[in-house]
């Protein structure tokens, strides 16, 4: 298998890119860093180490996928892409490790994932996984399921019946969104109706592919994303997403399939906080809360999406909005590489809680708009002892909606 890394060929070795590396920050070691990944890279190109030396693979495995190291590249060095052909090559060559296959085929598989999924809900509902998360890695896995229970209950709040006045979106639902936080999917679809959007159903949709992309397992991208494909059809109404992992792959569904129709799927596809935006979003009633953002990787990096989430946020009367240094940092989650990579997860994950322990006034929220981000700093934060909650943000602003009448 040839390796494509014509992403990489801008790289000039310039190192900007090593201070927003959160791996190369950990270890100071140039080959955790985004150029020395590229020279491993390049190197594997060329044959000139082989695909199972175990430096090289080390290295590449700690590697978060977080692209923190492309948008402060001045030459636009696609590193992302380059990772992710190279991973391809690696899984081929040495094959992925057992947990890696038993978790991908989890998320990727329906059947196998909704009793997996009933099993850690109820683990949250009984309050076990609350009582016995801790710092260990059984109590932190424990730690992760406790900070997906909604921030507040979802009783009887009515759906919207304004008028339509935006057109109608398909809301993607996803394997560990649709397993756990079926509350945000809820939250979405109430307060997108409220701001003028019919939000629709679409039947046989499976995993977006994420996690098998980042991983190396291409061909189980790709066969998710066809199923995607044949499950929205060809229409043009925008697909809303409210996880920003997936909708980083889905809207680069035309590279990842090389189709004109995955590239048309692509530019249907939005974030929740995209759509939110460009329709103000309304006004809510007073929530006195202070919070603080976190940017999703794959939202801020991969999506360019920046400035949409803060706009929900602010449209919130009365919650204090603060975007703490490290914000904009990886905190760890990476997809599966919390599981697989835990010493390192947890290292970076490490500096971010810091910062929220430090804050003052105390923080009631960080608010983020992924599930992985979501459990893993939900998880540290209750492993150090911080009474900090965990939300999305249009949860938030659905909470307000609620105060403020918006609903009727
Ligand atoms: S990836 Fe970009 S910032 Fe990093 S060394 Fe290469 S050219 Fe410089
Ligand atoms: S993707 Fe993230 S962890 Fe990997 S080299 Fe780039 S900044 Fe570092």
């Amino acid at each position: 298998m040839t390796l494509d890394l014509t992403s990489l060929d801008p790289c000039v070795h310039c190192g900007f890119c090593l201070p927003a590396c959160p791996t190369y920050a950990v270890t100071g070691d140039e080959a955790d860093s985004p150029r020395g990944r590229i020279v491993l890279m390049r190197a594997l190109e060329r044959n000139e180490i082989p695909a199972d030396d175990p430096a090289a693979r080390q290295h590449l495995d700690t590697c978060l996928g977080c692209r923190g190291c492309e948008p402060v590249c001045p030459s636009g060095v696609g590193y992302g892409r380059g990772l992710e052909a190279t991973r391809e090559l690696l899984a081929r060559q040495n094959g992925l490790s057992p947990l890696a296959r038993l978790m991908l085929g989890t998320f990727g598989n329906s059947l196998w994932g909704k009793p997996f999924f009933f099993l850690l809900k109820t683990l949250r509902s009984l309050g076990l996984a609350d009582s016995l998360s801790g710092s260990g890695r059984v109590g932190f896995g424990l730690g992760m399921i406790a900070a997906t229970k909604p921030v507040q209950s979802e009783a009887a709040r009515p759906r919207n019946t304004q008028s339509v006045s935006r057109g109608t979106v398909r809301l993607f639902t996803g394997c560990i969104m649709n397993g756990l936080f079926s509350h945000v999917h809820a939250a979405t679809r109430r307060t997108l109706e409220a701001n003028g959007y019919q939000v629709v159903e679409t039947e046989g949709q499976v995993c977006c592919g994420a996690l098998h992309a980042h991983a190396g397992d291409h061909k189980g991208a790709v066969c998710l994303a066809q199923k995607n494909l044949g499950a929205f059809g060809l229409g043009t109404d925008p697909i809303v997403v409210n996880s920003a992992g997936c909708g980083a792959l889905l809207k680069d569904y035309g590279h990842l399939l090389g189709t004109a129709q995955g590239e048309a799927f692509g530019h249907r596809v939005q974030d929740v906080s995209e759509l939110l935006f460009a329709a103000g979003p309304k006004p809510g009633g007073e929530l006195a809360v202070e919070v603080a953002y976190d940017a999703p990787c794959h939202l801020q990096h991969a999506q360019r999406v920046q400035a949409a989430p803060l706009a929900i946020l602010n449209a919130v009367p009365g919650l204090r909005l603060r975007v703490l240094p490290g914000s904009d940092r990886c905190c760890g989650s990476a997809g599966i590489f919390s599981a697989l990579q835990p010493a390192m997860s947890r290292a970076v994950l490490e500096t971010k809680i810091s910062s929220f322990a430090e804050a003052t006034p105390r923080l009631d929220f960080v608010a983020t708009g992924n599930p992985g981000c979501h459990m893993q700093i939900g998880a540290g934060l209750r492993a150090a002892g911080l009474p900090i909650q965990v939300a999305h943000p249009v949860e938030l602003l659905d909470w307000s909606y609620q105060l403020g009448g918006v609903y009727g």
